[in-house]
């Protein structure tokens, strides 16, 4: 009977962002471990609910849910928590003797002494197991370092963005985990890095350079017979000694075949990295285009405040100017991140008027607040399920919520940083997204899986934050000085 132990620990770091990732915030999102883990994941399209129905589907598997933490993107996480669930999961891989081990990574995570967290984590875990099999998943903005390759037997990375296949992802490793301790293949890897910090406003995989270099490495994937061809395209915020997007294959027995692939498919990207820098209008210019475009819902996205990419939920960049442009027509501006005012929003009752400083608060360096007055239009305990394609069924925890309105204006203000990515952030708050002529998000490419049905235009702009589009304005230390675009 094999026995199976499954870890999960995934943060993004933005190097660049004042937030800090602490213990309260995973405890809030999720920190758990045992049957706990399966009850939270069971039915979602995630790592972890591949891993339950994995263990469902093998019975003959002795398997065990060690601690599962992550939570949202933001700063590198305090020394603390990560020592402490790292600490965690090492003495539940020291508890015993594993054949086999499956291990949920994002791949860019950082903490304050860490600037490349995922690699001292798999030196942990490799330290604890032995000579197990490690099957590791990574998301696509993975930093990826070629130490890690000798880590873990075999690792696979989201080959969607926006991220839709994490279940698939998830279910791959293990399938593969399987056939590994089973003896029917010998997965040997190659890593190459592309020598490039890539932003991610043009990273999609619908369309465009990764998509390109994606549909390459499949094709390359099925002629050559090879176990996986993964490229991240790395995390432009993460400051890692191992910034810049990747190229790793795994082949089965054959390790100059997984060289050659991922030269191959490394030369593809190489010659796509113009194409990742997009130029981006400003906030003003942003919000004219969108009321000039036709009928219907416009959304305009903050790039340099998506919380998916470590944004704080605090710049004002693109609430100014939607202010300014006093559009007469319903609009919607989601979100500003501020407990505070959530909670005197609660006190005041639904009806009441309130006056605000909005955004500004966490890092007014980036804009100063935008005095507001309005009404409390809703109050909303910030619980809701995932509807969208992304992570469908999973629960999300705003903390304390409310919407504050303003003649046609309407603003969510939630008690913890997270992306509207998902349709059921705007319906849990009353908002037919619709019936907007302006939805004015901090967000980026994954807000467009859940509302490309529901919004025909949407519009990138930059403004300042701690994930803008030019990596000129940030302070980077660890990334290799060449690779930054100058
Ligand atoms: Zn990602």
């Amino acid at each position: 009977m094999p026995r199976l132990a499954i870890a999960m620990f995934m943060h993004e770091g933005n190097a660049f962002s004042p937030v800090r990732a602490t213990a309260a915030q995973f405890r809030a999102d999720c920190w758990r471990e045992g049957p706990a883990v399966a009850e939270h994941y069971r039915g979602t399209r995630t790592e972890m609910g591949a891993a339950v129905d994995f263990v469902a589907a093998h019975p003959d598997w002795d398997s065990t849910f060690l601690t599962c933490a992550e939570c949202g993107p933001c700063g590198p996480l305090e020394d603390a928590c990560f020592d402490a669930i790292l600490g965690e999961i090492v003495a539940g891989l020291k508890s015993r003797r594993w054949d086999a081990v499956y291990l949920a990574l994002h791949g860019a995570m950082m903490s304050v002494r860490e600037p490349a967290a995922d690699l001292a984590i798999l030196r942990a875990v490799r330290g604890a197991i032995g000579s197990a099999r490690l099957g590791v998943s990574f998301d696509l903005h993975a930093n990826l370092g070629p130490p890690e390759l000798r880590l873990f037997d075999l690792a696979c990375v989201y080959k969607t963005h926006p991220h839709v296949d994490q279940y698939d992802t998830g279910a791959k490793t293990l399938a593969l985990l399987a056939r590994c301790v089973a003896g029917a293949i010998r997965p040997v890897g190659a890593l190459v890095k592309v020598p490039a910090i890539l932003p991610s406003a043009n990273m999609r995989t619908t369309d465009g350079p990764m998509a390109e270099t994606l549909a390459i490495a499949q094709e390359l994937e099925r002629r050559e017979g090879l176990l996986d061809i993964s490229v991240a395209g790395g995390f432009a915020y993460g400051d890692s000694p191992f910034a810049g997007a990747s190229v790793m294959v795994h082949a089965d027995g054959d390790p100059k075949l997984a060289e050659r692939a991922a030269n191959d498919v490394a030369a593809a990207l190489t010659a796509r990295v113009p194409r990742f820098y997009v130029s981006l209008p400003g906030p003003e210019e942003g919000i004219a285009r969108a009321l000039k475009a036709p009928p219907g819902p416009v959304a305009v996205l903050e790039n340099a405040d998506n919380p998916g990419s470590g944004g704080i939920g605090d710049t004002t960049g693109l609430f100014r100017a939607l202010v300014g442009a006093r559009p007469d027509a319903p609009c919607v501006f989601a979100f500003f991140c501020d407990p505070d005012l959530a909670e005197r929003a609660r006190q005041a009752g639904v009806g009441a008027r309130i006056e605000a400083r909005l955004g500004g608060r966490i890092a007014p360096g980036f804009g100063p607040p935008v005095e507001f007055s309005g009404l409390v239009e809703r109050l909303t305990d910030g619980r809701y399920r995932n509807t969208g394609p992304m992570g469908q069924g999973a629960w999300n925890a705003l903390g304390p919520t409310c919407v504050l309105a303003d003649g046609k204006l309407r603003i969510v203000v939630t008690s913890s940083c997270q992306s509207p990515n998902d349709p059921g952030f705007f319906q849990l708050h009353g908002i037919d997204v619709t019936r907007q002529r302006l939805v004015c998000v901090k967000a980026k490419n994954h807000f467009r899986a859940g509302f490309r049905p529901l919004i025909a235009t949407m519009i990138d702009v930059d403004t300042p934050g701690p994930a803008s589009i030019d990596q000129r304005n940030l302070p980077f230390r660890h990334a290799p000085a060449h690779l930054r675009r100058a």
